[in-house]
């Protein structure tokens, strides 16, 4: 079993997405099975797949389908991206 403290360092260093299988695994049994740690652990890991999600379909082109945005909602944020800018 690793340690908490393995863990948050991994995770500050690293996209879990990016950790190889072997480190990835002792890590996700961690973050199941501690009381400690755990379930903070388990935010940090969905936040970092799901901007992995957003990031591959930005690539791809195809934001809008895994949002499934109105048209009036993405107009919206298409009008705070170009206002961002
Ligand atoms: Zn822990």
């Amino acid at each position: 079993m690793i340690a908490c403290k393995q863990v948050a360092k991994a995770l500050a260093n690293h996209r879990y997405y990016e950790l190889p299988w072997w480190r990835r695994i002792p890590m996700f049994i961690h973050i199941k099975l501690c009381v400690m740690c755990g379930e903070y652990h388990s935010q940090v890991v969905d936040m970092q797949k799901g901007m992995k999600n957003y990031l591959e379909h930005e690539e791809a082109g195809d934001v809008e389908p895994a949002f499934h945005l109105s048209d009036e909602a993405r107009k919206r944020m298409q009008k705070a991206l170009r206002d961002s800018e």
